[in-house]
Parts: C-alpha cells; sequence; structure tokens
C-alpha cells in the first residue's frame, strides 16, 4: 500500500538532502556488483589447499635437489 501523501517520488525525505540523493547514485554507478570466481579445491578448501602447497613444496625441494 501506499502512503497517503503524494509527493513526487524524486523529492528526497527531510533526513535526506538532494546532495545525498545524487551521491546515492553516484556510489550505485561507482560500485556494480561483480562476480569473484574462486577455485576452489576438491576437498572443499580454497585451493591451493594445504595438502597441494605442501605437496607443491615436496616437487619443488626434489625437484631442486634432483
Ligand atoms: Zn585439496
Amino acid at each position: 500500500m501506499n502512503p497517503p501523501q503524494s509527493e513526487p517520488p524524486s523529492r528526497p525525505p527531510d533526513f535526506l538532502s538532494v546532495q545525498d540523493v545524487e551521491d546515492a547514485e553516484e556510489i550505485l554507478f561507482a560500485h556494480p556488483p561483480m562476480r569473484v570466481v574462486t577455485t576452489v579445491c576438491t576437498c572443499g578448501e580454497a585451493y591451493p589447499c594445504r595438502d597441494v602447497r605442501w605437496a607443491r613444496l615436496v616437487k619443488q625441494v626434489t625437484e631442486a635437489g634432483g
């Protein structure tokens, strides 16, 4: 249900200034949502998980020594 008063929708409430509304529009324009793709290991942790980091370290050491 709409409130009884018939103010134009562009007029902000008393606790907001016109500048606040302009700032809000700029903020929404400058801050669009962004989908971030993160790589997840099949074990459920963020990749590289602890096991992968350990295995990489082992490989690194063995390959450097050989
Ligand atoms: Zn893992």
